[in-house]
């Protein structure tokens, strides 16, 4: 995965004509943090790994952070880390966000585990990267990914506060985004990325007369925060107007071309934790899904889902990345030979970075003379809704200009402005 990422930023650098000095730099990770903590799992010391990766701040680390998810899930490995910061890069400078691009995690299986031990392989962590120096409100800014949502950042706020009566750092909420409302969190972080994703889909449906603006029908795979968020958010008549037909987790789904139902599928899965046995759909497996013959495929659940073996089968018309590296390289270029739309998450996914920018900038003081949480609600989403439309525009625009797909006009455009950024940062050519 890393090399195919490492050949397509080449041919980005290539087509743009950037120095050598500037490849180097960004095909390489800045640091690769890697430490081990000793929870208590099963009542038996283990050793744990966890890592961080910085891939490249355009920007002034001190004053504008590194920022990204921390996932704890078991395919966590250093060569995903690189590939998964590097994104966080590009979609930050798409969204033109003040932010370089980092990534971590820790290679558990959050389904194996029990709160406690969560929570304590949490402040572990914490506890080792605050010892590193790697996690500060102006140095790297961590937020939720698969397998750790606002609890978990919530965590790790609690522990770095209980540690900050040593250390007296500022501002020590902006260490973490994705907290609970209740805890210096923000109204509308839960579903950003599910609705950021909603908005792109919309303006590019409309810029690309690809489908009819109403009914288009999705298939979901994948039922964590961006998912569940999805299926409860695409079918909104004002805003939205998209009928889910088909949604998933790791073990299989469901499909109704009718329609599904949030709150009755969402009250099944939450008191039977699986699709299996509802009653209004047909189960279908994961595999099946992702071959539908919808209008929008969205995975939204883990890397490498299309690829070589697959891609040749996809029926949709539009795919929306929102799951980070979903589409491998070489299904990108099937999709583009199959003339199927294919929105890559650089451009997809960025409402969760945009609303945790909101979060860090409110966290540290700034423009926030209210605290009426409506009010602030009503302003993030006016926010994202600016923000998400304004990067498929300019995506859109690209690829029509230059005559190239969406996916390519995403990397083209993201490289583009970091390099701009790295320019007068570093002062190369
Ligand atoms: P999550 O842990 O809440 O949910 C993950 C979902 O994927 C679960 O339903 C799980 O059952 C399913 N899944 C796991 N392995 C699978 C497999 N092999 N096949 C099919 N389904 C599988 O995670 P999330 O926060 O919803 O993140 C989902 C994706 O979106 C990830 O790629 C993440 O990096 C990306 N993303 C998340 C955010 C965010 O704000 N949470 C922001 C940007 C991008």
């Amino acid at each position: 995965m890393l090399k195919e990422t490492i050949e397509q930023l080449a041919k980005t650098c290539k087509y743009l004509n950037t120095s050598t000095e500037f490849f180097e730099d960004i095909s390489q990770p800045k640091a690769v943090f890697e430490f081990k903590i000793r929870p208590s799992i099963s009542g038996k010391q283990t050793i744990l790994p966890i890592i961080r990766v910085w891939h490249c701040n355009p920007h002034s680390t001190g004053a504008r952070p590194y920022k990204g998810g921390f996932r704890f899930h078991p395919g966590v490995n250093v060569e995903l880390l690189k590939v998964l910061s590097m994104d966080m890069t590009k979609k930050c400078a798409i969204a033109d966000l003040p932010f370089g691009g980092s990534k971590g995690g820790s290679p558990i299986d959050v389904k194996k585990l029990t709160k406690k031990e969560l929570r304590d392989i949490t402040e572990k962590m914490t506890k080792e990267f605050l010892r590193h120096n790697v996690l500060s409100p102006d140095i790297d800014v961590f937020g939720p990914d698969v397998g750790t949502n606002s609890e978990t950042m919530f965590w790790v706020y609690n522990k770095v506060a209980e540690e900050n009566s040593q250390m007296r750092l500022p501002n020590v909420s902006a260490v973490v985004t994705g907290k609970p409302i209740e805890h210096d969190g923000c109204p509308g972080r839960e579903d950003a990325t599910s609705k950021g994703g909603l908005i792109v889909l919309k303006e590019f449906i409309k810029l690309s007369k690809c489908l009819p603006e109403k009914g288009a029908t999705l298939a979901i795979q994948g039922f964590g925060n961006v998912g569940s968020n999805l299926v409860r958010l695409a079918p909104d008549r004002v805003e939205f107007n998209f009928k889910v037909v088909a949604v998933s987790d790791e073990n299989g789904g469901l499909y109704n071309e009718n329609g599904l139902d949030f709150s009755s599928i969402e009250s099944w899965y939450k008191e039977h934790k699986t699709f299996k046995g509802y009653k209004n759909a047909t189960e279908i497996s994961n595999e099946d899904l992702l071959l539908l013959p919808v209008d929008v495929l969205i995975p939204a659940a883990i890397e490498n889902q299309i690829t070589a073996g697959n891609a040749m089968e996809i029926k949709a018309k539009v795919v929306l990345e929102l799951a980070n590296e979903a589409v491998t390289q070489e299904a990108h270029n099937i999709l583009k030979y199959k003339g199927i739309q294919d929105i890559p998450g650089v451009a997809a996914n960025s409402g969760g970075v945009v609303v945790s920018f909101i979060e860090w900038a409110r966290n540290r003081g700034s423009r926030w003379h209210t605290v009426d949480l409506n009010k602030i609600g009503e302003f993030v989403d006016e926010e994202l809704r600016k923000i998400m439309q304004t990067v498929i525009r300019n995506v859109f625009e690209k690829s029509q200009t230059l005559s190239i797909s969406v996916n390519d006009a995403a990397h083209i455009l993201a490289i583009e402005k970091i390099y701009e950024k790295m320019k007068q940062k570093h002062g190369y050519k």
